[in-house]
């Protein structure tokens, strides 16, 4: 296990887009947290929502005072391998979970909780990679209640995962879901919904200025911003349909013939099936030069793509929440997605952006070039979507959800 660095932030950084209620509630259930530790634990410290998260809770709440750690897991491919199957097969797509591999999941979690030396009060795992060190977190801190956070879409997972999934229940004392479907997949004692959120100060989604938009322009040259741009933003991952969305850009570029479309993602360190689907992905658009596939862009650039997107796309096929979508939003940049995970919390249809269904991509065409030939729609469009985000999807917002969780979970426990 490692502890990744992580930026330094203010609480006092957020005042200007929380209401002050907001921020007096967030320091007084810290001043309730005072006195305790709390451990977060995932799977990787870089690409993907989780590990944008934590890069941001961690920090604030040691700024507001609360003893915060986040440990990572270290862990070679073949247990990545693993988790990723994990992962498909509780979203619902599951190749055979053979004894190898749960041979594989046991052994790497086994060996990464034996690594977990400190004390702490509470322990938050995150997503199914890291359910297999619980037995031994217990045994290590029996008086410390473990709380299970799971980013995934949990609508429809395949009955073996379900299964895997349920060896673990009696370990877990609290789950936190992203939304009320995903909840039943997994029977443990009490449950909360809890939206994730984005982080309004961070390099990603901080304003730019005209300076720096323009540097960030010159970056992405040849994408020219002269010409409509269609952008999604996503882990090269099956599940985010970068295919659908290839499907939806050439379907609306027989209306708008100048159109460029981009698709940027990265690699999370813990998902070895990235390279091979951005291989794919990238070979696909290999002849059209007015698609740009872009890897691993540095924040400041994503932030100034999805700023300078005349409309992002988010054609998910299944999707935990979605960070994505507040954050081209936040940017009053209006979103076409599909009606799965938390998308739907997020995309207001036919005020911020639209939805469609996730494998109707001449839908999502059709709603695409109703953007683009609407410059005023698009306008209007963008207003709504950041006050949207503003009031229901920023970070203080969820810091208060789950403090006042981890409130109750020690008041109860003590
Ligand atoms: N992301 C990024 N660069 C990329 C692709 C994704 O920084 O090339 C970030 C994206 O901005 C967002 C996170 O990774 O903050 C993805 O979170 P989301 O909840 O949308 O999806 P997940 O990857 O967790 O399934």
């Amino acid at each position: 296990m490692h502890a990744p660095v992580v930026p330094d932030r203010s609480i006092d950084a957020y005042a200007s887009v929380t209401e002050r209620d907001r921020l007096e509630r967030l320091r007084s259930l810290a001043e309730a947290l005072s006195d305790v530790q709390i451990l977060h634990v995932s799977s990787t410290a870089t690409g993907g929502g989780v590990a944008e998260l934590l890069r941001s809770i961690v920090p604030v709440c040691n700024d507001l005072g609360i003893d915060t750690d986040w440990l990572v897991m270290d862990a070679d491919d073949d247990f990545f391998e693993v988790t990723k199957a994990v992962h498909n097969g509780l979203q619902g797509n599951g190749e055979p979970l053979t004894d190898e591999m749960k041979a594989t999941y046991r052994e790497e979690t086994a060996r990464n909780a034996a690594e977990i030396e400190d004390e702490y009060d509470l322990v938050v795992a995150h997503d199914p990679q890291p359910l297999g060190m619980l037995e031994r977190l217990e045994e290590r801190l029996p008086d410390a209640p473990i709380v299970w956070r799971c980013h995934v879409d949990l609508s429809d997972p395949v009955d073996e995962y379900r299964a895997f999934l349920s060896a673990y229940a009696d370990r877990i004392d609290h789950g936190i879901f992203s939304r009320s479907a995903y909840a039943a997949a997994i029977d443990v004692p009490k449950t909360s919904i809890v939206y994730p959120s984005i982080d309004p100060v961070t390099e990603k989604n901080r304003s730019l200025d005209e300076e720096e938009l323009a540097t960030e322009r010159d970056r992405l040259d040849p994408l020219s911003f002269d010409a409509p741009v269609v952008t999604q933003v996503s882990r090269f991952d099956p599940w985010k349909d970068q295919f659908g969305t290839l499907e939806a850009y050439r379907s609306a570029q027989r209306n708008v013939p100048e159109l460029q479309l981009a698709l940027a993602g990265g690699m999370a360190g813990d998902d070895p099936e990235g390279l091979r689907l951005y291989e794919q992905v990238a070979d696909e658009a290999v002849d059209d030069p007015d698609v740009h596939v872009l890897a691993d862009l540095p924040d400041t650039t994503v932030n100034a793509l999805q700023r300078l997107s005349d409309v992002v796309v988010q054609k998910s096929l299944r999707e935990g929440f979605g960070l994505v979508v507040s954050e081209a939003l936040w940017k009053r940049t209006p979103v076409v997605g599909s009606t799965v995970g938390g998308i739907p919390l997020q995309i207001e249809d036919g005020r911020n952006g639209y939805l469609v269904e996730p494998d109707d991509a001449a839908a999502a065409s059709d709603r695409i070039v109703t953007l683009l030939e609407d410059d005023e729609c698009r306008t209007q469009f963008g207003v709504n979507a950041r006050e949207h985000v503003r009031k229901r999807f920023l970070l203080p917002r969820q810091l208060v959800d789950l403090l006042e969780i981890f409130v109750e979970i020690l008041e109860y426990d003590n």
